[in-house]
């Protein structure tokens, strides 16, 4: 009965932020995927949302403005989403200062990377400043390997970017609880991003979701290409413990990454909400498979 299955996606990219398609060519490509449902969940900005809500009303999609914001919890950045609502002062104000956070990241990375990697790390982070509404250390990525330092995207984070390399700094972003209240006040419907990514005990992945309950998060994010069955099922009873719903998305950037293709059939257990439900007017029908 796949053509009853609703085709959702909650979290893709765009070139707003390090996404390389731009908000039309995204729509246009969820479309093609056959995707009724679709949010556009850059980081730290909503400037694409106008663009791609204009986009599926002309596909006739459902579309559901979004972002994803960086976050701060006991020393791990954690990515939080945020849904519907509006944008307000408060959350322009949260985006601008994340921004300005990145910037001034990326620049301390070049000039480590020039001191301690022998890259030409000032110049590619000055690339990447100048053309990069929200530089990412993906934009800094791309630059290591188009500049032939290596030859893809996780081995540039691997040998340059990632924790312990000569590339590596550490960021304070806004707490979660700051966090959950600048989205609080654009009335977002609050998604924990990826949890199962995040390099946590199980016992501190449980204290982050029962807090992110408690400050009146929505949603865990169940379902993503790349999440072992493993990963589906202890999220799944995370998310179920602390009667949180369950969010679906692909986290696109890239047509050129095979491993995440944009709008993923939702593979909920049926015991989770199924959050895309919230976004579609009562009458219509959620198909979930069994994950
Ligand atoms: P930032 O938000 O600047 O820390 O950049 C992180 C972004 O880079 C994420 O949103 C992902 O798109 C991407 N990213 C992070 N880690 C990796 C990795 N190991 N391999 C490929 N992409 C990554
Ligand atoms: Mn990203
Ligand atoms: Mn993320
Ligand atoms: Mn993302």
């Amino acid at each position: 009965m796949t053509s009853d299955i609703l085709r959702i996606d909650l979290h893709t990219h765009s070139t707003h932020s390090d996404g390389v398609l731009d908000p039309v060519e995204l729509v246009v490509r969820a479309v093609g995927r056959g995707v009724g449902l679709l949010a556009l969940t850059d980081h730290d900005t909503t400037a694409g949302c106008g663009a791609a809500a204009a986009a599926c009303a002309s596909h006739g999609i459902r579309f559901v403005p979004g972002v994803e914001l960086s976050a701060s919890w006991r020393g791990q950045a954690i990515h939080v989403i945020g849904l519907g609502g509006a944008d307000c002062a408060a959350l322009e104000a949260h985006n601008a200062e994340l921004r300005a956070r990145r910037r001034q990241r990326i620049e301390e990375i070049g000039a480590r990377l020039e001191r301690r990697a022998r890259l030409p790390g000032i110049r590619l982070a000055q690339a990447v400043m100048e053309t990069a509404a929200v530089p990412t250390r993906q934009h800094l990525a791309r630059a290591i390997v188009a500049g032939g330092f290596a030859p893809d995207i996780s081995r540039a984070f691997e040998r340059f970017l990632a924790r312990g390399r000569d590339g590596h700094v550490p960021v304070e972003w806004p707490s979660l609880e700051a966090t959950l209240m600048t989205l609080k006040r654009s009335r977002r419907t609050i998604v924990l991003a990826h949890p199962h990514r995040y390099k946590l005990s199980g016992g501190a992945l449980r204290a982050l979701v029962s807090e992110f309950a408690q400050l009146g998060g929505d949603a865990l994010e169940v379902s993503l290409p790349g999440m072992s069955p493993d990963a589906v099922d202890r999220i799944g009873r995370l998310a179920r413990a602390s009667r949180l719903a369950g969010s679906a998305g692909s986290d696109f950037h890239d047509p050129a990454v095979p491993w995440n293709p944009l709008g993923r059939s939702l593979k909920l257990a049926p015991e989770i909400e199924p959050l895309a439900a919230r976004f579609l007017p009562a009458a219509s029908a959620l198909t979930v498979p069994a994950a």
